[in-house]
């Protein structure tokens, strides 16, 4: 069968390859895999700055988006049927069982030693049949056929909007009204959606024009788009609830530590480089001190996360019928992997791989 894998810490050694199918544990689902999405981190391992073969496999099979069926089932599965449309979600707890992974919060695990397929020692979904532990799978409905690949990109925003109302509303009575997204990409516009579902007020930043795919879809939920180029981040309003910020960008990483209100929340949730040599951190501390602001970053999602966001999924679809179709703008088959694995156009915003 065929699967898309790479040499970790080999630049562009990407390919198509034949493999053995996986053979399930008696925990296991076999999993048929209908589509997998690619993102920045895909990318990164294709770079080879990043990724972990599985020990002693010589290669390492990517996808950590996916969207599958389940094929058949080990004999301890308990609650799925072969046919029924699942997410398997991307991390497994450390080997030590910490506290966190053993309390089914693996995206918080305090060892740094969890697992996770399609990047660190787990082979991952862009293959014919996969593998992944039934109690880490979630199920979805048929309507979720075409745009279930985008639940495990909005199960970060899930997370991190989740955790930054939490962590508020356990300090201070709080009721945000305004909130900013910076970037347009897959997780900026699930943001966007997922906070206009919730009914706050929305401005979502990213450079493209107003006449671009990513501000109609932005303005379709009702939130307002901004293009940079004309309205630059430092002239923003600087009293927002929240601000997402989901561009990766490590400058406009720095300017939105300006954006907050007093009592607000900026919720980080791309990977920086050390592109940004110095920066006023006198300034910024005393202005997170005075505004009693709170900086919050977010990395992965358990299964809490995936089991809400396949709700809000169906929300969305209910609410913007064929909005979170057109997110996918690029669909090809595993033999044509290049097109989705190198960066689009500028109206590129999810590019798939459709395996079944
Ligand atoms: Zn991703
Ligand atoms: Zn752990």
């Amino acid at each position: 069968m065929r699967a898309i894998v790479v040499t970790p810490g080999t630049k562009d050694s990407i390919r198509l390859q034949e493999v053995d199918p996986p053979a399930p544990a008696s925990n296991e689902l076999l999993l048929r895999v209908l589509r997998v999405g690619v993102c920045g981190t895909d990318r990164d391992i294709v770079a080879g700055d990043y990724g972990q073969a599985p020990p002693g496999a010589p290669y390492l099979v990517l996808g950590h988006e996916s969207l599958s069926r389940v094929e058949a089932a080990g004999d301890e599965v308990r609650g799925f049927r072969p046919g029924e449309l699942v997410v398997a979600t991307v991390r497994r707890g450390c080997p030590e069982n910490c506290l966190n992974c053993r309390s089914g919060e693996s995206d918080m695990c305090l060892t740094g030693h969890y697992t996770e397929h399609g990047i660190k020692g787990l082979h991952g979904f862009a293959r014919d049949l996969a593998i992944s532990d039934y109690r880490f799978a979630v199920k979805m409905p048929e309507s979720l056929s075409e745009v279930g690949v985008l639940l495990e990109p909005l199960t970060i925003v899930e997370k991190g909007v989740s955790q930054s109302f939490k962590v508020q509303q356990s300090r201070m009575a709080w009721k945000p009204r305004q909130a900013l997204v910076l970037g347009a990409g897959p997780v900026g516009l699930l943001a966007t959606a997922l906070l206009r579902l919730d009914g706050m007020e929305v401005s979502t930043v990213a450079t493209r024009s107003e006449e671009s795919l990513k501000a109609k879809l932005v303005e379709e939920t009702g939130a307002k788009y901004v293009n940079a180029k004309k309205t630059p981040i430092p002239t923003l309003a600087t009293n927002w609830d929240l601000v997402l910020e989901a561009t990766g960008s490590t400058p406009i990483a720095l300017e939105a530590e300006n954006l907050a209100g007093v009592n607000g929340v900026v919720c980080y949730v791309g990977i920086y480089r050390s592109e940004v040599e110095t920066s006023n951190v006198g300034v910024s501390l005393t202005n997170l001190v005075l505004g009693n602001r709170l900086f919050l970053g977010s990395v992965n999602a358990n299964k809490t996360y995936f089991e809400r966001g396949t709700e809000d999924l169906v929300r969305m679809e209910q609410k913007w019928p064929g909005l979170l179709k057109r997110m996918v703008t690029k669909k090809v088959p595993p033999e044509r992997f290049t097109e989705a694995y190198s960066p689009g156009d500028e109206e590129e915003i999810k590019a798939v791989v459709q395996f079944s």
